[in-house]
């Protein structure tokens, strides 16, 4: 089934507000196996809304508009709806006791709008609103043409309009036999661009055609791959995404760290948790992002023992002893600084692990030798975190260390993310290599 959203206000074409409920229903109507061909937004202007509907019922069976309703004087979508498909406005008796006590239970005046609030458009059901006053509506709309013609009508505030569409929309829409049209599979992969991941993966004409497609989608934290079958069988739709998802793996595995919505902080949390393994951060170049980034996970508290901003020479010298002869010869970005800085912190903080940041961010402060867009990645490994020093009697038991230099580019926003989704991912990797043979150089 075809869908166009229809995102409505003012304030949306001024740029006063994002246009997050598109982006958020796109997604859950792919989910739902429901193609979205076409977004707009208009304003809350009653003539440019009725042009959207009779455009959008062209293409597409079903509608879903957002915005514009409320009870103040801008707020026109449910008139115009109510108006386009000639169905009268009329007061919702039930819908009138619910909102009365909403009102009641948060001891406000009711407002004289609330008539208007609780008309509804006669024919259509009213999708209930666990988080606000203004319910969500939907019909079936009877057909001259015998077309499916489905309205979804949601308010514009994005808590509301996502809780209406989980209550009472998704099920509805799910339950409808004939909807599903288009299944997604998502791979997340980090560590490789765009153009190079593409060749990693080689040609797959033998399996890729009009109805099972690949997409490349990067972004800063790396490239999501994600795969889309276009069929109304869902099990057909399932094994093709699985032959060409295996295809994928086999070539390109190391570099897949996740599916669906997984964060490479989320991935990585659970390998330490898994692994009861602790880690500690160094960061220079990133200023802290990497420790962000790490604890935007819930209950990162349990590997995550906190990190150093170590971002002056001094600041190197004293957190993570770093020696002021290693500054001196070699600067700040080089792979022994990295190294100990990631050693420095380990101890420092009694952690498994320690990683490093320290690069060139720009726009200044490159060189030949290191341009804008270098940085060293440090790490370091102790299966005790408490051992000050290596064990000369237990060769397993030494501390193991590895830096790795990278090139990224000249932007000094794009760098800091970059640079902290480097170090994440080499912590990632570096582990995984633990889990199969703690006894291996890391290299
Ligand atoms: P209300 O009952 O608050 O009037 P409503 O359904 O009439 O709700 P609007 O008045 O259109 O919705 O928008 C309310 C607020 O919701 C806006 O100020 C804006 O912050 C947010 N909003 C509206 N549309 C969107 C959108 N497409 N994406 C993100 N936020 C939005």
């Amino acid at each position: 089934m075809k869908a166009h959203l229809l995102t409505i206000g003012d304030e949306l074409l001024l740029g006063q507000t994002t246009n997050t409920n598109a982006a958020w229903l796109g997604e859950e109507l792919s989910l739902l196996g429901i193609r979205v061909t076409r977004t707009v937004v208009v304003g809350d202007d009653a003539a440019a809304i009725r042009r959207e509907l009779d455009r959008a019922y062209e293409e597409a069976s079903l509608v879903i508009t957002t915005g514009g309703l409320g009870p103040t004087h801008d707020d026109v979508t449910k008139t115009v709806v109510a108006d386009y498909f000639d169905r009268p406005l009329r007061v919702d008796d039930r819908l009138r006791a619910q909102i009365e006590a909403t009102y009641r239970r948060r001891d406000r005046d009711l407002p004289a709008e609330v008539a208007a609030l609780a008309q509804i458009p006669e024919g259509f059901d009213i999708l209930d609103n666990p988080v606000g006053t203004a319910p969500g509506l939907w019909y079936d709309a009877p057909s001259p043409t015998d077309r499916t013609r489905l309205l979804a009508v949601l308010p514009g505030v994005p808590q509301e309009m996502k809780n209406i569409v989980r209550a009472s929309l998704r099920p509805k829409l799910r339950d409808r036999p004939g909807l599903r049209d288009v299944t997604h599979r998502t791979l997340q992969t980090t560590g490789i661009g765009e153009s190079d991941l593409q060749a990693t993966v080689g040609d797959l004409s033998d399996l890729l055609d009009a109805k099972l497609q690949l997409a490349y989608l990067p972004s800063t934290s790396g490239v999501r791959l994600r795969l889309t079958a276009y069929h109304a069988d869902p099990d057909r739709a399932e094994a093709r995404l699985d032959a060409l998802e295996e295809r994928l793996r086999d070539r390109a595995g190391r570099y897949i760290f996740g599916t669906g919505t997984d964060t490479l902080e989320e991935v990585l949390g659970t390998l330490l948790r898994r692994r009861s393994l602790t880690l500690a951060t160094a960061e220079s170049a990133t200023g802290g992002l990497v420790g962000s980034r790490i604890t935007d996970v819930p209950g990162s508290s349990d590997y995550y023992v906190g990190g150093a901003v170590t971002y002056a020479y001094s600041a190197k010298e004293d957190l993570v002893d770093v020696p002021h002869e290693m500054l001196m010869e070699g600067g700040a970005v080089c792979e022994p600084v990295a190294v100990q800085m990631a050693r420095g912190v380990r101890r420092a903080l009694g952690a498994h692990i320690g990683v490093s940041t320290t690069g060139v961010a720009g726009p200044t402060g490159g060189s030949d030798d290191k341009p804008v867009g270098t940085v060293w990645i440090g790490f370091a490994f102790h299966p005790d975190p408490d051992a000050e020093d290596s064990d000369a009697d237990d060769p397993d038991a030494e501390e193991r260390t590895y830096a790795r230099r990278l090139q990224f580019v000249e932007d000094r926003q794009l760098n800091k993310e970059l640079f902290a989704t480097s170090a994440l991912e080499m912590v990632r990797r570096q582990v995984l290599r633990t889990e199969t043979s703690t006894a291996d150089s890391p290299r």
